[in-house]
C-alpha cells in the first residue's frame, strides 16, 4: 500500500531570504514523507517562517499562533495531531521565550539551524518533547542540506549566497539574529545553480543581508569576491539573467562595478540602500559611508552602465533628524533618480542602539515627512517607467496575466511587463515594444513577428 504522504504548510513573512529559506526546509522535508499544502486545516506540521524587521515583529507572531492553535484545537477533536515550528529571525530573537509563551508552539529553529528540522521533528515525534535549537552551530547549514529537489517547474529562483552582517547599523537587527557574516562556498553555490538551471531556471538571484561583502573559499584556494561567482555562474549556458540583492555602498568594489558594463548576463539593476541624505544621521546610523561617498558611487556605476534601474531603501525619522536632514535626504532622491525604492518610518528594534537614542521623532512628523518622500520616490519610479515607453526590451516570460490571453514577465529593469501572447513563451525571452506604462506595471506587444530564444540545454 502507498505510504501516505504528510501534509506540510509553510507561512512565509519578510524578505526574499526568508522565502528561499522556506523553498528549502520544504525541500529537506520531502525525504521524511512531507508535501506542501495550501490549507493550515489539513496541516499534519506547520512553519512559521519568521521576521523581525517590522515593527512589533514578535506580538505580530503571537497573535498568528492564537489561530494556529485554534486550528490545532479543531483538529485534535478530530483524532489528528498537529506539530508547529517557529522559524526565522523571530525565532531566534525570542528563543526560549516561544515555549514558554506559546504552548501550540512545539519547535523553535533559528536561521542557522534549519538544516536541522527534520531531525527536530522526528526528535520531536519519538519523544513527545518541545525543543528549540538556537545556537549557530559549527557546521556548514547549506553543505548539511540535501541538493535541490529536481521536478518544481520554475523560471526564476533565488540562491542564498551569504548570510549575517558585520556592518552593525544601529538600528538593524540582522547581526544578532542572522550572526556574523559567512559566505558559501563557490563550488557549493555553482552546483545548486547546475540543479536549478537543470529545472528550467533561467533567472538567477543570489542573495545575502550583505551579498557584496561576499567572500567565499574557491576551489583555486582563493577569496572570490561576488563579481568573480558572478562571472562563473554567467558561464552556465542555461541560465540567462543574473541578479543579486541586497548591498552595501561600503562593499561596492571595482570589479563588480565594471561587470555590469562587461557582463550581458548580469541584469542592470542594482539595490543600494543609502537610508539616509544626512552625513549625520548617516554617522548615527554608523552607515560607513556619507551622502557625497553614495553619490561618487552612483555616478561610477552609471559610467559602466548608464541605463541602470536604482533601487534603494530609504528610513526617515531616524531619532535626532531634523527638518534640515530630512530636506538633505530629498535632495538626494531628487538627484540620483531612483527607478524603485523602498521607504520606512524608522521604529526602535528592541536591543539595537538606536533603540535608546535621545531624539526620538513623533510619529506624526514621522507620518508626513514619509508621505512627501514617497510622493518624490513614486514621480521618479514613473519617469524611469515612461522613458521605456517606445523602446523595445528583451522580456523573461514568467506566467499567466490576470487577463485571459495574457503573459506576464520582467524587463532587464526588472519590470513587470504584460503582453498578448501564447502560454508556451513562458520561461523564455522575446523582444517585445513597451507601448504604455501603468501605475505599477508595462504594458507591451510582442514584436512581430518574434523569435524567441530557446534556452540552451544545461548540462546536468
Ligand atoms: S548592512 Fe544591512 S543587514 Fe547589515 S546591519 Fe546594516 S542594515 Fe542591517
Amino acid at each position: 500500500m502507498a505510504r501516505r504522504l504528510k501534509k506540510l504548510h509553510i507561512k512565509t513573512f519578510g524578505c526574499q531570504m526568508n522565502a528561499y529559506d522556506s523553498e528549502r526546509m520544504a525541500e529537506a522535508l520531502q525525504p521524511a514523507g512531507y508535501e506542501l499544502t495550501k490549507s493550515l486545516g489539513d496541516a499534519d506540521l506547520v512553519i512559521l517562517n519568521t521576521c523581525h524587521i517590522r515593527e512589533k515583529a514578535a506580538e505580530k507572531v503571537y497573535s498568528e499562533l492564537g489561530r494556529v492553535r485554534l486550528t490545532k484545537e479543531a483538529r485534535k477533536a478530530h483524532g489528528h495531531d498537529q506539530m508547529v515550528a517557529v522559524a526565522g529571525c523571530v525565532a531566534q530573537a525570542e528563543g526560549h521565550e516561544l515555549i514558554a509563551r506559546a504552548p501550540v508552539v512545539d519547535i523553535v529553529v533559528g536561521p542557522q539551524s534549519l538544516h536541522r528540522l527534520a531531525d527536530l521533528v522526528a526528535e520531536a515525534q519519538s519523544t513527545g518533547e518541545r525543543s528549540v535549537e538556537t545556537e549557530f552551530p559549527a557546521e556548514d547549514k547549506f553543505a548539511a542540506l540535501p541538493p535541490r529537489a529536481q521536478g518544481k517547474r520554475q523560471v526564476s529562483a533565488f540562491v542564498t549566497v551569504q548570510e549575517g552582517c558585520d556592518k552593525f547599523c544601529t538600528f538593524c537587527v540582522v547581526p544578532y539574529t542572522r550572526g556574523a557574516e559567512y559566505s558559501r562556498k563557490p563550488a557549493e553555490i555553482v552546483a545548486e545553480v547546475e540543479r536549478l538551471a537543470a529545472r528550467g531556471v533561467r533567472e538567477i538571484t543570489l542573495l545575502g543581508q550583505n551579498v557584496n561583502a561576499y567572500h567565499g573559499d574557491g576551489p583555486d584556494r582563493a577569496a572570490w569576491s561576488l563579481a568573480r561567482l558572478l562571472q562563473r555562474l554567467a558561464e552556465i549556458p542555461a541560465i540567462e539573467r543574473l541578479r543579486f540583492t541586497t548591498s552595501h555602498p561600503h562593499d561596492m568594489d571595482d570589479d563588480l562595478i565594471a561587470l555590469f558594463g562587461d557582463e550581458p548576463k548580469l541584469m542592470p539593476y542594482l539595490h543600494l540602500p543609502f537610508q539616509a541624505g544626512s552625513d549625520r544621521i548617516l554617522a548615527a546610523m554608523n552607515r560607513k559611508h556619507t551622502a557625497a561617498d553614495y553619490e561618487a558611487l552612483i555616478e561610477q556605476i552609471r559610467a559602466a552602465r548608464p541605463d541602470i534601474a536604482l533601487s534603494t531603501d530609504i528610513i526617515v525619522g531616524f531619532p535626532g533628524e531634523t527638518d534640515t536632514d530630512f530636506e538633505a535626504t530629498l535632495s538626494l532622491v531628487r538627484r540620483v533618480r531612483f527607478a524603485q525604492a523602498f521607504s520606512f518610518k524608522y521604529s526602535a528594534r528592541p536591543g539595537t542602539p538606536a533603540a535608546d537614542l535621545d531624539g526620538q521623532v513623533p510619529d506624526s512628523v514621522k507620518k508626513e515627512r514619509l508621505a512627501v518622500l514617497q510622493t518624490l520616490l513614486e514621480d521618479s519610479r514613473h519617469d524611469f517607467d515612461r522613458a521605456t515607453v517606445g523602446r523595445r526590451l528583451p522580456v523573461l516570460f514568467e506566467g499567466k496575466g490576470r487577463k485571459t490571453g495574457q503573459i506576464t514577465g520582467r524587463s532587464p529593469y526588472l519590470q513587470a511587463v504584460h503582453v498578448e501572447g501564447p502560454d508556451a513563451l513562458i520561461g523564455y525571452i522575446a523582444e517585445v515594444d513597451i507601448s504604455a506604462a501603468g501605475p505599477n506595471s508595462l504594458t507591451g506587444v510582442m514584436k512581430s513577428g518574434f523569435e524567441w530564444r530557446e534556452p540552451v540545454q544545461a548540462a546536468v
